[in-house]
């Protein structure tokens, strides 16, 4: 048995410091509750910082209420430091967002632990739980430490109130041994994960020039994410105009029919052997605010990789996935206007993972309820994100015909963070209680904000009556559509 060099005890402990996480430790903290966060990395912001995730999504829903007050209060921060667009669409600085993270959380006077790991959990029995006659042998847990290692040895941290797993992919419920949900229902196949970069030294103005006037020859109007086009886009008597750049904008190239103005360049990069096919799959950009000169990108994917909770796996994508990286550089220097002397800035220091292991919670989100536009009770956020699996073939699509409609949109129960069997603790983010299709629409960075938020509320009030979460987040500021 390893020495134990080190215990500290907390009202509450969150494990895991990316969106979900930091947001649980903010709302905790707000509530007066002593809060530890516990973090592998340096950093606090997981896959929307050092995983180089942006832009936010949008959560579909008319005025884009943001359902947490600390996500208003994180898009106004970055907003002030020139490092977001300030709307709610969401284009920011991943780095710049890890900084407004841990300025908040120090504010908050929570305690954090980087460079330290999640590597066990001891548990009780709890007496006299069970899950009543008609389940007799369903006994109820009680988590009375989660064990860690980092640089001083190995150390145990206790909360009095709640744990919180906001590790991305159940960690804790993992190493409790409890059940949890991975992949798709059916093949139990993860979603493909990607590693994302970004490239520096990009003459942006140049390559939007060039951009348009691909986008004029495939007959489409203004790059996706950019601004709507002006009457003066297209032709005027006849000859194609550049239209004025947008602040923002990104383009993508993926499978399918859908026309994307950059296709026959990569096709022609493959033909050539500067490409890969794989390369051709999903390729997607984005600016990024108060960097004049980089691109953030959302790829290279890995379309075959079924199991993303296996570490040998998640080493192979790290280091493949910069070979690929260096194959894009070259493609980008040889084919792309504005990139003649572009340079690798930043490679994502995780890999991205969309789905991995999720709870199995008091009630299990399920992909019904997204389409059907369920309302909870206890609800604890909405979205109207559309479905969105990757993979070889894409299976992206909005949750109904009636997209428009604004008052549609689905509701996520307070009891889908509930960890099933166990009476302390909770779970917050991607690794939520949903099914497979389900949490592909719930995943994006502003849910993983209001799911935290809520888990966060929850632990320091101790209490598991999501309506009392709900009215604490309102009070505090955070949005909801009627
Ligand atoms: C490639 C990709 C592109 C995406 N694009 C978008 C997008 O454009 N817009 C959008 O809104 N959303 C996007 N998403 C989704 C979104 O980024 C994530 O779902 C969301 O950020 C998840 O937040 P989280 O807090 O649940 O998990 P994470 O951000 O993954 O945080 C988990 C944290 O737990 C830590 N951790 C894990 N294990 C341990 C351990 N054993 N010990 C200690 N710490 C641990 C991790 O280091 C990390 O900091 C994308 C996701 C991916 C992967």
């Amino acid at each position: 048995m390893a020495e134990i060099k080190y215990e500290y005890t907390y009202d509450v402990v969150v494990l895991g410091a990316g969106t979900a996480g930091a947001a649980a430790a903010i709302a905790a903290a707000d509530l007066g509750a002593k809060v530890l966060v516990v973090e592998q990395f340096g950093s606090a912001g997981g896959s929307g910082s050092l995983g180089l995730v942006t832009p936010l999504m949008s959560n579909g829903i008319k005025d884009r209420p943001q359902c947490s007050y600390i996500g208003n209060e994180i898009i106004e921060r970055l907003y002030q430091l020139d490092a977001s667009d300030g709307n709610k669409r969401g284009y920011f600085d991943p780095m710049m967002l890890s900084i407004v993270l841990e300025e908040m959380l120090h504010e908050r006077g929570v305690t954090m632990l980087y460079h330290t790991m999640v590597t066990g959990v001891d548990l009780e029995e709890l007496q006299g739980h069970t899950g009543g006659a008609a389940e007799p042998a369903r006994r109820k847990k009680h988590i009375t430490g989660i064990r860690v290692c980092n640089i001083s040895g190995n150390g145990i941290v206790h909360a009095t109130k709640r744990y919180i797993d906001a590790t991305g992919d159940a960690i804790v419920c993992d190493f409790a041994s409890l059940p949890t949900l991975h992949g798709d229902e059916e093949t139990h196949k993860n979603q493909p994960c990607s590693l994302r970069y970004m490239i520096g030294g990009v003459d942006v103005e140049a390559f939007w020039r060039y951009l348009a006037e691909m986008r004029n020859r495939a007959g489409l109007s203004s790059a996706s994410g950019a601004q709507p086009a002006t009457s003066s886009d297209t032709s005027q008597n006849g000859v194609a105009q550049t239209p004025p750049r947008p602040e923002n904008f990104s383009d993508a190239v993926t499978s399918g029919e859908r026309k994307r103005a950059l296709k026959p360049i990569f096709l022609k990069a493959v033909e050539a052997g500067d490409l890969e096919e794989e390369d051709v799959l999903y390729w997607q950009f984005f600016t990024v605010p108060g960097r004049r000169d980089v691109l953030a990108f959302n790829c290279p994917e890995f379309f075959d990789i079924d199991d993303i909770t296996n570490a040998e796996k998640q080493s192979f994508v790290q280091v493949q996935g910069k070979l690929r990286i260096l194959r894009h550089l070259r493609f980008y220097r040889k084919y792309l206007p504005g990139f003649e002397h572009a340079y690798i800035a930043q490679i994502s220091a995780m890999v991205g993972i969309r789905e991995g292991r999720r709870a199995v919670t008091e009630y299990v989100f399920t992909t019904e309820d997204a389409f059907a536009w369920r309302k909870f009770d206890d609800a604890i956020a909405q979205s109207n994100y559309p479905v969105d699996v990757h993979g070889r073939s894409l299976r992206n699509h909005a949750l109904s015909r009636d997209e428009n409609e604004p008052r549609k949109y689905y509701e996520i129960p307070f009891r889908s963070l509930i960890v099933k069997g166990v009476d302390n603790l909770l779970v917050a983010g991607r690794n939520l209680g949903a099914e497979f299709v389900a949490q592909s629409s719930v995943r994006i960075i502003p849910t993983c904000r209001s799911l935290g938020e809520a888990a966060g509320i929850a632990a320091a009030l101790s209490t598991n009556d999501g309506r009392i979460v709900r009215a604490e987040m309102e009070k505090k500021g955070a949005e909801f559509a009627k």
